[in-house]
């Protein structure tokens, strides 16, 4: 290969080495080992192979506008061929009363089929064995633009192939690959590009995925025993005001879910060793009452306990929450957020180190230096999501003498293969059940037409002493246009609702602000809020029982859910109103759709995971984690988990992988730690 394709290769796929490039997978391949008859062509075909005898071969306009038309016959019929570039040379080498192959698509014109550009070839002179399955390659624009298309590119990939293949060498161990029925990784390689049937084709994509899967769970997994073997954590042992909490102050019974989750975190807290778990719960699942009574697990050993939410609307509500708790215990439970007082917060940070005070909830402001504890043992981390990792790692310094134990809380479920994948060296729990008696939300979608019925019902409803929210959404880049559809909106309900208060909170109020009008929500002094996602995250006013939310296409399928949770926390019945325009994609109807249909949060981010794919949803910063070359997380559940099991065994029987039988396994993870982010350690 020249410098120049070369150069294109490096820059616009990030391909330096042979051996990146033979992991340059065919995305699809297309089927040439299928001969249809022409009369059993229909629209809805991808592309496909017909023989047949060319006829009526003719050129059609002048110039630029010139098209070369030509009909190929089989005995089952017709089918009209037409090209537009390359007229004139097309012309002089296809000839008339000659069989060819076409492998083309067939699309409906002028309701009949024809095939638009085919591909020909003489059956008198064919190159390669007519069934074969071709494939294709991603490229980019510039690579097309410079002739390194997909053809072209597996033209190279066949000189490659055939050069690498006396080369290629195992990279799982032999009883792996008798124990689940792998390809070889030479096979696998071959037929990833040049299929022989559709049957090896199959095998070496298991293969390869098997593969890939098995070393991110192997990687994780180590990393896991590691940790487990180097950290050691404080044991909390005594259960004695937890259980007087439990007897005396309980005004519900916890649900089996909760009762489960419970247990698993006191068995981590017993054990000596640090506790990473992660905890995802639904919103309004109960997590407030699992994370109070596992930080009562702390202060009843003598240990302080904290728990850190993302922004100060949520640290207040959950200081008002655990308050109550805490008070009836006599416990010293405190607050400290970027708005505290300097006189309070002086006392703060004195009763944090003396003792004095057990738990306290606040902000990022719990993260400062000047915070010190006298002995931090459990810390709790809401919604992790808006936590950067660096400030995660802040915790881990607030004990000098024995690393606090961390439980994240978050309502963003995470489907569990993508779960296994990324948090393979947490402990994950589940709180997969909701609280006995809540009634579902009740979803509707309901075109902007439809807005004054919504009014009307919203009026019913604030009648009967209820409260509404009405959210906009709010796109980074477009949000001049957004806070102008927010306080258009805003404006449009004052003077539909002169009788009522209306509340109005974004992201550009000063915080007091927006703490001022959230709390006269809560007090019910105003009936309706008018709200960018903001309000997204945790906010809890049971007696809101409507969410209208506006141009619901541009919201993810996640974030709908979030937002109808923020209804359906009281006894009443509630509901979520999705509003929209008239025309809506394919993938925003799936999404309004499964709202509809469902309020099971693991259901939608299952959905949503295969609608976006996994690096989106994640955000950003994590997607690089999943740099998966072949497996797609939303599809491959099932190899992962065997890939999982694989890896499991392997390390049960061999954990620092010394046996001769795993020697492949410590050469290929040598050759894959050029990527050394640790990014699976969230706390
Ligand atoms: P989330 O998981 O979204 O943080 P919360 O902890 O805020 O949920 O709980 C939602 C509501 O459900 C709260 O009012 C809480 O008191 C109530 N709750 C929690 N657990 C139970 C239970 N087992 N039975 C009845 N109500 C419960
Ligand atoms: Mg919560």
């Amino acid at each position: 290969m020249g410098p120049q394709r070369a150069g294109l290769l490096q820059l616009e796929l990030g391909i330096f080495t042979f051996g990146d490039l033979i992991q340059h997978y065919p995305f699809r391949y297309l089927d040439r080992t299928q001969i249809y008859k022409i009369g059993e062509l229909h629209e809805d075909l991808p592309m496909v192979q017909i023989k047949g005898t060319l006829k009526r071969k003719q050129l059609i306009g002048e110039g630029r506008k010139q098209r070369l038309s030509a009909v190929l016959v089989d005995d089952t019929g017709e089918i009209e061929l037409v090209w537009f570039k390359g007229v004139k040379w097309l012309d002089k080498t296809l000839k008339n009363f000659t069989e060819y192959l076409a492998f083309g698509k067939p699309t409906l014109f002028n309701s009949s089929l024809n095939m638009a550009h085919p591909e020909m070839e003489d059956t008198a002179e064919l190159k390669h064995e007519s069934s074969f399955l071709q494939p294709v390659y991603h490229t980019s624009e510039k690579m097309k633009v410079q002739r390194l298309d997909s053809k072209v590119l597996s033209r190279i990939m066949q000189v490659l192939v055939n050069m690498a293949k006396p080369h290629i060498q195992e990279t799982l161990p032999q009883n792996l690959i008798d124990q689940y029925k792998l390809m070889s990784k030479q096979e696998a390689l071959v037929n990833i590009h040049f299929p022989e049937n559709a049957d090896k084709l199959q095998a070496a994509r298991f293969r390869l995925k098997f593969e890939e899967l098995f070393y991110v769970q192997l990687k994780l997994m180590r990393q896991k025993v590691v940790r487990k073997a180097d950290l050691k954590g404080q044991i909390f042992k005594n259960t004695g005001a937890l259980t007087e909490f439990y007897k005396n102050h309980m005004v519900f019974d916890l649900t089996n879910a909760q009762k489960r989750v419970l247990k698993e975190i006191h068995k981590d807290l017993i054990s000596g060793k640090q506790m990473n778990r992660l905890l995802q719960g639904d919103v309004g699942s109960g997590k407030t009452i699992v994370a109070f009574l596992s930080m009562l697990m702390a202060t009843d050993n003598g240990a302080q306990a904290c728990l850190m939410a993302p922004t100060e609307i949520l640290a207040e509500q959950h200081y008002t929450g655990l308050k109550e708790y805490a008070d009836k215990l006599g416990i010293n439970l405190g607050k400290l957020t970027g708005s505290t007082k300097k006189s309070e917060r002086n006392v703060i940070h004195e009763q944090l180190q003396n003792g004095q005070m057990q738990m306290i909830v606040g902000t990022h402001a719990l993260l400062e230096d000047v915070v010190q504890f006298q002995n931090l043992g459990l810390c709790i981390v809401d919604e992790q999501h808006r936590f950067g990792v660096a400030q995660r790692s802040k915790l881990w310094q607030k004990n000098p003498r024995i690393i606090p134990h961390v439980l994240v809380m978050t309502a963003t479920p995470i489907p569990r293969t993508l779960a296994m994948t990324l948090y393979g060296d947490l402990d994950v729990s589940v709180i997969d059940e909701l609280p006995a008696g809540r009634k579902e939300i009740v979803t509707v979608h309901r075109f902007d037409s439809k807005r004054l019925r919504v009014f009307g019902f919203m009026r019913e409803q604030i009648k009967l002493g209820r409260q509404v929210y009405v959210v906009y959404p709010l796109i980074e880049g477009s949000e001049t246009m957004d806070y102008k559809d927010l306080t258009d909106g805003y404006e449009s309900i004052t003077r539909a609702f002169p009788e009522y208060q209306v509340s109005i909170v974004h992201g550009k109020m000063k915080p007091a602000d927006k703490d001022f009008e959230m709390q006269r929500f809560v007090r019910n002094e105003t009936q309706i809020m008018v709200a960018t996602t903001v309000i997204e995250v945790g906010v809890n006013v049971p007696n809101a029982s409507v969410m209208v939310i506006e141009s619901a296409e541009r919201f993810g399928l996640s974030q709908l859910h979030q937002l109808r949770g923020r209804v359906g926390r009281g006894a009443e019945q509630s509901y979520c109103i999705l509003m929209t325009d008239y025309k809506l994609g394919k993938d925003t109807k799936i999404r309004i759709e499964t709202m509809v249909r469902t309020n099971n949060g693991f259901e939608i981010a299952d959905i949503d995971l295969k609608l976006r794919g996994p690096g989106d949803l994640m955000g950003t910063q994590q997607s690089g984690v999943l740099d998966l070359l072949i497996s797609d997380l939303s599809k491959d559940a099932k190899i992962l988990q065997e890939a999982r099991f694989a890896a499991q065994e392997l390390l049960d029987e061999d954990p620092t992988l010394e046996k001769p039988e795993n020697e492949n396994i410590r050469l290929h993870i040598r050759s894959l730690s050029k990527n050394t982010v640790n990014w699976s350690r969230i706390s």
